[in-house]
């Protein structure tokens, strides 16, 4: 049989694990020390100095920590991983890497909220010049590409209108500058989407949502180049945004059913985004897998598959958010994506909290806007479970009218 490389459901399961695993145990073991013991001092200090492959101390490196980033680095396609205690300290510490005084980054303007924090609160302190265009508008983001910048940040699809970004034609505009084009992959997920291939020099992950998948454990991974990678590598060690070795566990773990997961979720979060698109009281729907989406072209192109994410918002506003999201049986509302279970939440208690409603319109957020992470659960009690909640809205909606 010819030695083909292994597929991506295949790799989910088997990759960046062997080196860690020992006495013939067959799962990845929690390590928990802190520091490793060298009895000869020459190799301690052949390791302490990167001239030998080793652990020193927890705060650097761990067994358990590594296998995670394997798994990731396989699956992205890269070079060289590395790996946080959160999706933030991912992308905070990406960004203080390579950012000075005098910098410029271009982004857009839906990245996720945090991101975005750091966008206008933080990096002005540090007098980085951040130019935020509007998401889905290439012309707009070349053009500021154009005028220079160290970094080019782009997240897609983002949160929560689930809009796209040609991820191929603005990391070309990057590259003809210099800059090193980063990109949010954790909507997407390595099963859907493999930014690198595209031409980015860098993907992330908050592996909360969908790498973890079980809502139990915080984790950030970046994957790229060796020489970028040791650099990020370099500021988190000194920094100290560690990973957790037990989360790292919980993270590899979830890792081996992420393709059977994100199938799932795609399957459902399609017939979701149909169903919606058939009720008398929504106004609109955003899930790129429409054909009515704006960018789904765009997707079709970079994308394997639509992913578990869709949005929508109802004609009566937040009034009826209220009325519709409690009905919900097989349903978290909850400020998390990426889970096991279904979860719902309106754009402006989660994602887009920190906003004035005025901010909130400008970016095409409409208050009636209830964001979906699709769960595993069976496609047809899902759509049974809105059906549910949509004749309670509606029989609620005439009463109120009477
Ligand atoms: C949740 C999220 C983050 C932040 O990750 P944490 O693990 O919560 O710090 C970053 N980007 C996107 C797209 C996210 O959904």
């Amino acid at each position: 049989m010819k030695n083909t490389e292994a597929q991506v459901g295949t790799k989910t399961v088997w990759a960046g694990e062997k080196e860690v695993l020992v006495h013939g145990a067959t799962q990845v073991p929690v390590v928990v020390s802190v520091a490793y013991n060298y009895d000869d001092m020459d190799d301690w200090y052949d390791v302490a100095v990167g001239k030998k492959q080793g652990h020193i101390y927890g705060r650097n490196t761990n067994p358990t920590v590594q296998a995670f980033e394997e798994k990731v680095r396989i699956l992205e396609g890269a070079e060289a991983a590395t790996s946080f205690s959160t999706g933030m300290a991912a992308i905070s510490n990406t960004l203080y890497t390579f950012l000075k005084p005098g910098d410029r980054i271009v982004s857009i303007k839906d990245t996720y909220g945090g991101t975005n924090k750091i966008f206008t609160e933080f990096l002005p302190n540090i007098n980085v010049e951040v130019a935020l265009c509007n998401t889905g508008d290439h012309d707009a983001i070349e053009k500021e590409v154009a005028k220079g910048c160290k970094i080019l940040y782009l997240e897609t699809p983002t949160n929560p209108t689930v809009k796209i970004t040609d991820i191929r034609r603005v990391a070309q505009a990057g590259k003809a500058v210099g800059a090193i084009v980063v990109v949010d992959n954790t909507f997407a997920t390595p099963i859907n989407q493999n930014p690198l291939e595209l031409g980015a020099d860098l993907v992330l992950h908050s592996a909360t949502k969908f790498l973890g998948g079980h809502a139990d454990a915080l984790g950030g991974v970046i994957c790229g180049p060796k020489d970028l990678i040791h650099s990020i590598y370099h500021y988190r060690e000194i920094n100290g945004a560690t990973l957790d070795p037990w989360a790292a566990y919980l993270l590899l773990r979830g890792m081996k059913t992420l393709k059977l997961r994100v199938l799932q979720q795609a399957k459902s979060a399609m017939e979701i985004a149909k169903y919606l698109q058939t009720q008398e009281s929504v106004e609109s729907v955003f899930y790129p897998g429409l054909e009515t989406h704006t960018n789904h072209e765009i997707a079709k192109e970079q994308m394997k598959g639509f992913g578990g994410m869709l949005s929508f918002s109802l004609k009566g506003g937040m009034d009826a958010v209220k009325v519709l999201l409690p009905k919900l049986q097989y349903a978290n509302r909850a400020a998390n994506l990426g889970a096991v279970e279904t979860t719902y939440g309106p754009a402006r208690t989660t994602s887009h909290v920190e906003c004035t409603p005025e901010e909130r319109a400008a970016m095409g957020i409409p208050e009636g806007l209830v964001r979906i992470s699709v769960g595993i659960e069976d496609t047809e009690d899902l759509i049974q479970d809105l059906e549910q909640a949509f004749e309670a809205l509606k029989k609620k909606q005439v009463s109120l009218s009477l």
